[in-house]
């Protein structure tokens, strides 16, 4: 793909950009451009651009207003101890968006048109790229289907776009462990539903359960699944961990229904790393309750892009609450939190080729 380019004639002034770069709140400003590209079943992709960030034309009649066709991406562009700016896996969101356009019936992005559509948008607004600690460029490609018409079947034409927004922490303030809602009612994804793919219509799905977490005083909510309504699956948008007293950690295997995270990924590799055994397997709620009454559960942690890893504290459903340990962030938490820092901020050796400079 060959990316025309068209520079914006205004700018954000460096001033207010500052402003911004100084205390991003997460995904509410955006950066000067966007990459936008199109798709059609006759002429596959082309039109691939970078072009001012503005808003859209769509058509009321869009199917993706209507049947939710779309798909999205997450990943961050990282400033690097020399100045330069990383990316951190790249490769993978653009395999897992191809995933997740297989389920919903969109076109295959080339995995080098995703991570280039990305890399030059990365590099035209560098200099919306944070510095300080937990800050970063976060990245938002996502597609979706713009054929007008309201037959229910597969979209003839898509659109992909990449856009970019300067974040701060996920969950703002010092490192705080998040409270978890273990929702009663309701779902996030089925057997042969589109829980592994990363769909807008999954986030729609959650927001009532995650409405109804605030109102019992949580962070977040934890999802189980469908079928049994007994085995733990994740958060809205975050995979989770718990670490157990012999140093094992356990996460839920990916069954279909959850969401395969690259975080999840990477903390299962340098976990190995440092020594503990992984287990990725079926976990009971009950395993985690009990847990954490007895001890056997000594610390339990959310991670994904946006908030990285994040100690979770209290679990609390009708009438109940479990806390693992002391329900402060624990050492393996941390230690497993800095390990994945010091690689994406370029602190530590990069052994495992997942870091991709841009600048
Ligand atoms: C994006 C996402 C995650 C985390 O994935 P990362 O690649 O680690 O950012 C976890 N669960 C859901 C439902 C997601 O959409």
């Amino acid at each position: 793909m060959e990316f025309e380019v068209q520079p914006t004639e205004t700018p954000v002034e460096a001033q207010a950009r500052a402003e911004v770069l100084a205390a991003p709140a997460f995904g509410r400003v955006f950066t000067d451009h966007m990459v936008s590209a199109r798709w059609t079943r006759e002429q596959g992709w082309h039109d691939a651009r970078l072009v001012p960030y503005a808003p859209l034309q769509v058509d009321p009649a869009s199917v993706v207003l209507h049947y939710g066709q779309e798909v999205f991406e997450g990943l961050k562009a990282y400033r690097q101890p020399d100045g330069g700016v990383a990316m951190f896996r790249p490769d993978r969101n653009a395999r897992r968006l191809n995933l997740s356009c297989r389920r919903l019936a969109l076109p295959e992005l080339p995995e080098e048109d995703f991570v280039a559509a990305c890399e030059l948008l990365v590099r035209t607004d560098a200099a919306w790229v944070p510095d300080g600690e937990g800050a970063s460029l976060y990245l938002r490609p996502f597609m979706f289907a713009d054929e007008v018409g309201l037959g229910v079947r597969p979209s003839e034409s898509a659109r992909f776009l990449v856009i970019a927004s300067p974040a701060g922490n996920y969950f703002s303030g010092p490192l705080r462990p998040v409270s978890l809602w273990l929702s009663q009612e309701y779902a996030r994804a089925a057997p042969g539903g589109t829980g592994a793919a990363k769909t807008g219509g999954n986030y729609a799905a959650s927001l009532v359960a995650q409405q109804e977490a605030i109102e019992n005083g949580c962070d977040q909510v934890v999802f189980l699944d469908a079928v049994e309504r007994r085995w733990v699956e994740e958060l809205g948008g975050m995979n989770l961990f718990l670490v157990l007293d012999d140093g094992t950690l356990v996460t839920p295997s990916l069954t279909g229904s959850i969401l395969e995270g690259i975080t999840r990924d990477s903390v299962i590799t340098l976990a190995r790393e440092l020594g503990h055994a992984v287990e990725e397997r079926k976990v009971d709620v009950d395993e985690w309750r009990k847990g954490a009454t007895d001890g056997r559960v000594v610390e339990v942690f959310a991670c994904g892009t946006a908030a990285v890893i994040t100690p979770v504290g209290a679990l609390r459903w009708p009438g109940g609450e479990a806390v693992a340990g002391d329900g402060q962030p624990g050492p393996v938490t941390t230690r497993l939190r800095n390990a994945l820092l010091d690689l994406q901020y370029g602190r530590s050796a990069d052994t495992h080729g997942w870091v991709r400079r841009v600048l």
